[in-house]
């Protein structure tokens, strides 16, 4: 009764235009200043505000594996690049100013460009193709392969 209770809550909640404090969706001005809410948008900033809560659940996982492999530069590399390289493709298009959000996106993208992100993310195809090719190559050439 209690978490239906919430979550329905959660499902009116929005972001005011203009104070950007949270208030219900069925409010028909903001109860912090007054400023009218039109219904139409009320529904596009619901939205976003889902997302922008997805976004900020994603980015926590992204820097908890972060932390669990920390003590692993290589590993690091491996599983974090690529996790923070979906992040922002997923979620690099949301333009708000919800301080959590960006607090999730300097994380995941630790600058305002993306483009060293996307760099990280190429040479991390490169060394993932070049570790396949080097497994394929050690298949065909180790003793066994030939005997
Ligand atoms: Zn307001």
């Amino acid at each position: 009764m209690i978490r239906s209770l919430s979550i329905n809550q959660q499902a009116g909640a929005l972001e005011c235009p203009n104070c950007k404090k949270t208030i219900n969706t069925l409010a028909q001005q903001c109860p912090f200043c007054s400023t009218p809410i039109d219904p139409g948008a009320a529904e596009e900033n619901t939205e976003t505000l889902a997302r922008v809560s997805d976004a900020c659940i994603d980015a926590d996982q992204v820097r908890q594996r972060e932390s669990e492999v920390s003590n692993y530069p290589g590993l690091d590399f491996l599983v974090v690049t690529p996790m923070k390289f979906l992040w922002w493709v997923k979620y690099g298009a949301l333009h708000t100013l919800n301080p959590d959000f960006v607090k999730a996106e300097n994380d995941m993208v630790e600058s305002d460009s993306p483009s060293l992100l996307i760099v990280r993310f190429v040479s991390w195809c490169l060394m993932v193709i070049g570790l396949v090719a080097f497994g394929i190559w050690c298949l065909l050439h180790l003793p066994w392969a030939t005997a």
